[in-house]
């Protein structure tokens, strides 16, 4: 059963495009575009990953991910933090506030379900289909 994926991101154009390359692959989305919503929706859904945006309204990314270690229920889910502002630390930064992966934007369509993947045990990952569903350089 290919994973559900809940994205927090308040860049609406980033968020569609998430969706969309979870979506075609197979995978179920739902999408928050704050931080409060985003835990309320993780909290209701008990996501199998989250892709969370850093800079967002209400509660910003490393507040989501505080919340989310720190719940019994929610904290052994991946989460993968989403920034446009990559600078020196930033990785370390989110690695150290809980994050488990990290990705800079602009997000490249070719690697991305690639990089999702690898945060998903294979029994999460979707079925390739026979000619090959994920496009090749
Ligand atoms: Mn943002």
């Amino acid at each position: 059963m290919p994973a559900r994926i809940l994205i927090a991101e308040d860049n609406r154009a980033s968020l569609e495009l998430v969706e969309y390359l979870l979506g075609t692959r197979g995978y179920t989305t739902r999408a928050a575009s704050n931080g409060g919503e985003g835990l309320r929706i993780a909290r209701e859904m008990v996501p199998d990953l989250v892709i969370c945006d850093l800079q967002m309204p209400v509660l910003n990314g490393y507040e989501v991910v505080r919340v989310l270690k720190a719940d019994p229920l929610l904290g052994p889910i991946p989460v993968i933090a989403l920034t446009a502002y990559s600078m020196p630390g930033d990785r370390d930064k989110a690695i150290a506030a809980g994050f488990n992966g990290y990705l800079s934007k602009p997000i490249d369509p070719e690697t991305f379900i690639a990089e999702i993947e690898h945060f998903l045990r294979p029994e999460l990952r979707a079925r390739r289909t026979e000619n090959g569903s994920q496009s090749e350089p």
